[in-house]
């Protein structure tokens, strides 16, 4: 019986140099191979065409590369591309493509299904099945990458950790992934180009600051009002906005950044005057703008966007406040790509 090969993306560039020189061979092969995985994305020892034949099917013997696979794609008449994607165990998540402009960006899962309880969020009503690996979340942007060099002539320009999953909840792979993405040994891109969006996990968001990340944050807020955030995220209870609050001014203090809200406003929940004076009240305690999103529904639900007049007041009161804020309108709404609506519906994860 011969043992179950070994995933190579599981090893450092250090471990594979390692590698080779145990085989009597020279350590910078590790280095070639390094490179091949994680800054041109190789997923076949055979494309790794700088090493020879006889050690390509050395690799081959002693390794495999599991990788995800895109399974199917979805077009919207705006653009927005989203892809159901086949991890390598037969699961499912969704990764989007929004071309904005001349940008593109990809909007990226962390984990299959979510373990947070979100009323109004479709990918809430899946289990969480489990946190998607390093590797599972660096494909998703090279595969988007690839798309957009074939349908948009550009390469991908920014990522947004706003796909299925609770990031903070996967945070080491989050992070892990992210480190190859930014390292000018894997991707290389820009860590300002990128935007963890978290419902707000307190000593997580401490925990990042501490950890000198140089990605932007995004929280998706809602509402600044405790009672309210209960009902609409449960798991609120357990993280209350004085935490939040208390972790945000930590993260501005620490990296300088400001932070971002993302804001639904729904008719009878948050559509009132007290709502918007919380709001302007939060935003005034640490650096941060707002966006205001456009909400999706996600079928048989009780949330209705709010009229539109509320939103401009929403706008009238926060600018008068001197904080930015901007009302974000959904992409790839036909195609159930939009914020929200990310629930493998064409798909199912047994
Ligand atoms: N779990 C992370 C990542 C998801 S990001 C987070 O909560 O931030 C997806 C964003 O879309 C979040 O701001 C989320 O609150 C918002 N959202 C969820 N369901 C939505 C819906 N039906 N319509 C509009 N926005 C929604």
């Amino acid at each position: 019986m011969t043992a179950a090969k070994k995933d190579i993306r599981a090893y450092s560039s250090e471990e594979l140099q390692e590698f080779f020189k145990v085989q009597g061979d020279k350590a910078f092969r590790g280095k070639q191979v390094y490179q091949w995985l994680w800054n041109k994305g190789i997923h076949q020892f055979d494309k790794m065409t700088n090493l020879s034949k006889e050690t390509r099917a050395f690799l081959d013997e002693h390794f495999t590369i599991n990788h995800i696979a895109v399974d199917q794609q979805q077009r919207s008449k705006d653009g927005t591309i989203k892809n159901a994607i086949q991890l390598f165990d037969g699961r499912v998540v969704e990764s989007v493509l929004i071309p904005v402009k001349d940008r593109t960006t990809a909007c990226v899962s962390s984990q299959v299904g979510c373990s947070l309880d979100c009323k109004f969020c479709a990918t809430a009503k899946l289990d969480r099945m489990r946190n998607l690996k390093i590797d599972e979340i660096f494909d998703q942007v090279v595969a988007i990458d690839h798309q957009s060099k074939a349908y948009f002539n550009r390469p991908l320009s920014n990522i947004v950790f706003m796909g299925m999953g609770e990031p903070l909840m996967n945070y080491n792979n989050v992070l892990g992934a992210i480190e190859k993405i930014t390292s000018p040994s894997g991707l290389g891109m820009s860590p300002k180009r990128i935007t963890l969006s978290t419902s707000g996990l307190p000593k997580l968001i401490k925990k990042m600051a501490d950890d000198g990340v140089q990605f932007n944050l995004a929280v998706s807020l809602h509402t600044a009002i405790q009672e309210t955030r209960e009902q609409i995220m449960p798991f609120a209870k357990n993280f209350p906005l004085l935490d939040l609050l208390d972790s945000l001014k930590y993260w501005h203090e620490k990296t300088g950044k400001i932070v971002t809200y993302e804001y639904v406003v729904w008719e009878g929940i948050n559509d009132n005057m007290e709502h918007i004076r919380a709001l302007v009240d939060f935003c005034k305690q640490v650096p941060s703008k707002v966006n205001l999103i456009e909400y999706n529904a996600i079928g048989e639900d009780a949330f209705r966007q709010a009229r539109p007049e509320i939103i401009n007041q929403y706008m009238e009161f926060l600018s008068a406040s001197h904080i930015t804020a901007t009302v974000r309108r959904s992409r790839g709404k036909d195609i159930d790509a939009a914020c929200g609506q990310l629930a493998n519906k064409n798909k199912q994860n047994t």
